[in-house]
């Protein structure tokens, strides 16, 4: 199994330590989002379909607080640390991180995190991010799905929320496992990560050229307004 070379279980104080006030805004936000998709339609999934966990899976900052927020109230020190040294940094393959929540007895029961899900779980498999397998997808109106999104991404005057990386770039959106690596502040850390096995996937912004991009092992950008939707992600 390939894993990120970086030491997870050092950085629990740094991460754990947050303002009440950014627990709660977090918290708030994620309440908010929960109301929004309470109606949503019922998703016609097989049970134990785990498709749509895998390939690094990306969330907002205000999901990552409110995820954190909750694993540390639900989990006693040693199950925090081990969750951190064992499922964090598992790459699937090369660039792309296994969801750290994804139970190992997959056909049992899929998420250990179910309730705390981002929204982005929330909505596969509906028409606001299809299933290519054989199923039908229920229609999720997509300004739902605005709404949700601009809660979790955004402040009111339209800034987006996310962690400043070096003074030109910060990153904006992001699996689990980098969330927390950007969130100790040990950004050289991260950016070698992202040199040797690309962002996996999360996304950073250019905030000189207000871009968005992704980085490709050994460095290269990929800017998401110059791809089609097909060949965003490789
Ligand atoms: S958080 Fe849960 S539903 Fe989302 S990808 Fe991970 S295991 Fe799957």
């Amino acid at each position: 199994m390939n894993r990120l070379s970086f030491p997870f279980a050092q950085i629990i104080q740094e991460i754990i330590d947050k303002p009440a006030d950014m627990t709660q805004y977090a918290n708030k936000q994620m309440a908010r989002v929960r109301d929004i998709l309470q109606n949503m339609p019922p998703y016609n999934c097989p049970s134990s379909c785990n498709f749509c966990c895998h390939g690094s899976i990306l969330m907002s900052y205000v999901e990552y607080i409110s995820i954190l927020a909750t694993l540390t109230e639900k989990l006693s020190a040693t199950e925090l640390e081990d969750l951190l040294t064992k499922r964090l940094g598992i790459l699937e393959e090369q660039g792309k991180l296994l969801c750290p929540f994804l139970e190992e007895e997959r056909s049992l029961k899929h998420c250990t995190l179910y309730n705390e899900r981002p929204l982005i779980c929330r909505v596969f498999g509906t028409t606001a991010s299809p299933c290519t397998e054989d199923i039908e997808n229920p229609h999720f109106p997509e300004a739902s799905f605005y709404e949700a999104y601009n809660l979790l991404y955004y402040v009111e005057d339209g800034s987006f929320i996310g962690l400043p990386l070096t003074e030109t770039q910060a990153l904006y959106e992001a699996p689990f496992d980098v969330w927390t690596i950007a969130d100790s502040g040990r950004v050289d850390e991260l950016l070698a990560l992202f040199l040797e096995h690309g962002s996996m996937r999360s996304v950073i912004c250019d905030v000189v050229e207000n871009r968005f991009f992704s980085i490709l092992p050994g460095g290269k950008r990929l800017y998401l307004d110059s791809l089609d939707s097909s060949e965003m992600y490789p």
